[in-house]
């Protein structure tokens, strides 16, 4: 027989959210991706691996000269301004992250950036003239069929720059075959399909060597210098991609660098869907030609419109997350963005459908069936609570919607996962429906009375556990809300002592 003496070790987690430029205040499509990574760092933990979770800040954009530029501000103050802003976000979203990082201000991204640099083939490296076409938004060069009229759809307001000038390259050409076969044979696993076939047929249509510095003077003197040459500064993807081993202390080789990265089990990587190919194409590239490792998986989330249009600045339409959050709380808004969008396409946003799913699903569903069930079991006085065992027809549907729930999250289904937690709501509410334990009260001393007694307690004691494990499975989605009614429910030797609670989502007039 095998004995194990070791306890066995925990298994390592990793997950980053993408890092957004600082040009702007964050909106809602910031708070979506916060929330997504939050979900799974949260669930990941609970089933005991051992999870690190990384976001932060891509500071080194031109964008982000432009802005504080015509904000007439230090880059470095704006971008700093900015960082704080998004921290602050993270944390009126309850987001859990192990680590925050600043590409601009920290020796451990500069250093780390460089590194990888050099440790790059010095075949991948070449110097070339260039001439190509810029869209500052997108921050990537543009070939004429990218562009529409001349302009970037993305970006239909800004000009698009002509650069002429010799920049640093990398050797993209030479990795397009193993690329090709990682992605195809899910080494490198994009989820959903969709995104991984749209990859598999950019790579398959040929992959050119692309810039990856720019002069000084284009960079407007900001971002991370080329090592051993001055008069360039580091294409902005390529410092910024680095962030994700660069926070981990990959300059120094660090333990956090071994842990979750060298010999990490799980890494992954949730980004939206515009930057898919950096992400899936020039990053692998990068870390095969400098002999780092790749990633497991990229999670690739959908947009947010806002009543059917695109969210854009000069629509007026950008929603602050801070405003949301402030007038419905914070798990109103995470359950929003979680349940309206599906993880793996587009949403809309609009206030109409917010407060409809808010009064429907949290006030009505999860809101009264806790209110419900606290105040029955609150008043009920068992006196012994252990002489009940939830029935097995209850215990079968619990066992079933936990097993549910992790094959959705696993599979970056968190829409689907909450409607299956919503389904264990609606089982509870029938069930009390049904059994009606509050017309089976009244005490005169009969055998019949003490059945019915009985029955009541029972009845009780199912709608308390089948509400316990609702508010056990929402933990990672909405943990203010799962803590509140879990502290109601206390355990105490043979008996549960149960407090009411004030509503935990008023309803919306
Ligand atoms: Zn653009």
């Amino acid at each position: 027989m095998f004995v194990s003496h070791t306890p066995m070790a925990k298994r390592s987690y990793y997950i980053s959210t993408s890092i957004p430029y600082v040009n702007a205040a964050p909106h809602i499509g910031h708070a979506l991706e916060f929330v997504q990574a939050d979900v799974l760092a949260r669930y990941h933990r609970r089933r005991g691996d051992d999870v690190f979770f990384l976001t932060g800040t891509d500071e080194n954009s031109l964008k982000n000269v432009i802005a504080a530029e015509t904000a007439k501000v230090q880059v470095k103050d704006w971008v700093e301004r900015l960082a704080k802003v998004f921290k602050n976000l993270a944390q009126k979203l309850s987001i859990s992250n192990n680590d925050f990082i600043r590409t601009s201000a920290e020796k451990r991204h500069i250093d780390g950036a460089k590194k990888l640099w050099n440790a790059c083939r010095p075949e991948d490296i070449y110097k070339k003239k260039y001439k190509g076409l810029y869209c500052i938004g997108c921050e990537e060069f543009k070939t004429m069929k990218d562009l529409q009229g001349g302009r970037c759809e993305e970006h239909p307001n800004q000009d698009i720059q002509e650069v002429e000038e010799e920049n640093y390259f990398f050797r993209l050409s030479a990795y397009q075959d193993r690329l090709e076969k990682l992605i195809a044979d899910d080494a490198l696993l994009i989820v959903p399909e969709s995104r991984k076939n749209e990859i598999l047929s950019f790579i398959r249509g040929g992959l050119e060597d692309f810039s990856i510095s720019r002069s000084r003077e284009r960079a407007k003197d900001w971002g991370v210098p080329v090592p051993g040459d001055q008069n360039q500064i580091m294409y902005v993807w390529v410092d910024a991609l680095s962030n994700y081993i660069t926070a981990l202390d990959y300059a120094d080789n660090g333990e956090k660098y071994q842990k979750y990265w060298v010999g990490g089990d799980n890494i992954c990587h949730l980004i939206g869907k515009n930057i898919t190919r950096f992400h899936a194409v020039y990053w692998p590239a990068i870390l095969l030609s400098a002999g780092v490792r790749l990633p497991q998986t990229l999670f690739v989330h959908g947009f947010f419109t806002i009543n059917g249009q695109k969210i854009s600045k000069s629509l007026g339409n950008v929603i602050d997350p801070f405003d949301l959050i402030e007038k419905y709380g914070t798990d109103a808004l995470r359950y929003y963005l979680l349940s309206e969008i599906p993880s793996h396409e587009d949403g809309d946003f609009s206030i109409e459908k917010f407060e409809a799913r808010y009064n429907g699903n949290l006030a009505n569903g999860l809101g009264n069936y806790a209110a419900r069930v606290l105040t029955l079991a609150h008043n009920a006085n068992i006196a012994n609570w252990n002489a009940n065992v939830a029935n097995e027809e209850i215990q079968e549907k619990i066992k079933g919607t936990r097993k549910t729930v992790s094959e959705k999250i696993d599979d970056f289904k968190l829409h689907e996962a909450l409607s299956t937690i919503w389904e264990l709501i609606s089982f509870g509410d029938k069930y009390i429906n049904e059994n009606k334990p509050w017309a089976k009260s009244v005490e005169d001393g009969s055998p019949e009375q003490a059945s019915e007694a009985r029955f009541r307690e029972i009845t009780i004691y199912n709608a308390l556990y089948i509400l316990e494990n609702v508010a056990e499975l929402l933990k990672p989605f909405l943990p203010e809300t799962a803590d509140k009614v879990l502290r109601a429910i206390q355990h105490s030797g043979k008996n549960i002592e149960v407090n009411k609670l004030p509503p935990l989502f008023p309803r919306l007039q």
